[in-house]
């Protein structure tokens, strides 16, 4: 895809993030606990969820919410002492997977991660396939399901890995990119919380015609001044996050330009 500075080709971008990680983990090594409504961390009044199994959740249980809160909306729950020991290794050992294929991987925490694929260490052309293959040898190694997200930035990437939760990917071209960021409520930004949400609001920031949203900066991956001279937490997150260089010199290599791609959902093209 051209843009403003001249052309740059996109970035392949993938973004893993797996299920429901430790209440997966727990379901896993303990079958009494599969099916069942699980919460990770401790019924104690102060006791907070860690995590929650996707049968919790459909009872509105999630991370972060007391765990009295959980009780109260899911009687039946079943509360499971974290083993941080246990996920950390299963963390190593998804970590090793991804660096079969690229050194540049960023990890957000134990559970997720940003890959660079651009230039991989397997000369695969098509990202797709490559968080294709990663989701079946996590699976295969760990028994546990992941999601993934396929982008030409880390912001798109994240967003495209909730899409299809869970065990699911979803891919967000160059050429779909801006029309999915048009319809993005503000409160879906990475970094935006409900308190800079309300802020942005107020500042007309967050309506379908804002002008974040219709900055070039989304047809330019990057072009993110527009943002940073806005002065938001939210406006530098995302303009933090959409640069993708993970520090990496090659990552700034000038590349020739490249003709927009078909939105086609598998995306092939987007893979090139
Ligand atoms: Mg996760």
């Amino acid at each position: 895809m051209t843009n403003d500075e001249g052309s740059e080709r996109p970035r392949k971008i993938v973004h893993i993030d797996m299920d429901a990680f430790y209440a997966s983990v727990e379901q896993r090594d303990n079958p009494e606990l599969r099916g069942m409504p699980v919460a990770v961390g401790y019924p104690a009044a102060r006791g907070v969820v860690a995590a929650a199994s996707y049968e919790a959740r459909k009872f509105g249980v999630h991370s972060a919410m007391p765990s009295v809160t959980a009780k109260r909306k899911c009687p039946d729950l079943i509360f499971v002492r974290p083993r941080f020991d246990v996920y950390r290794a299963v963390s190593l050992q998804i970590r090793a997977i991804f660096a079969e294929y690229t050194p540049m991987i960023e990890p957000l925490s134990l559970d997720e991660a940003y890959l660079d694929v651009t230039e991989n260490l397997k000369g695969m052309e098509i990202a797709t396939e490559i968080a294709a293959e990663i989701r079946a040898k996590i699976k295969q190694v760990t028994g546990l399901n992941a999601s993934a997200g396929i982008s030409y930035n880390k912001f798109l990437a994240k967003m495209a890995s909730d899409l299809n939760k869970p065990n699911g990917h979803a891919v967000i071209t160059p050429k779909n990119g801006p029309a999915f960021v048009e319809q993005l409520p503000i409160k879906k930004f990475h970094g935006v919380g409900p308190a800079t949400a309300e802020k942005m609001h107020r500042l007309g920031i967050g309506a379908r015609t804002s002008r974040i949203r219709r900055s070039s900066f989304w047809s330019n991956i990057s072009g993110s001044r527009d943002l940073i001279s806005m002065g938001s937490p939210a406006a530098s997150t995302i303009a933090r996050l959409s640069r993708t260089g993970f520090g990496n010199p090659s990552a700034q290599k000038t590349r020739s330009p490249r003709t927009s791609t078909p939105t086609n959902r598998r995306a092939r093209a987007f893979s090139r």
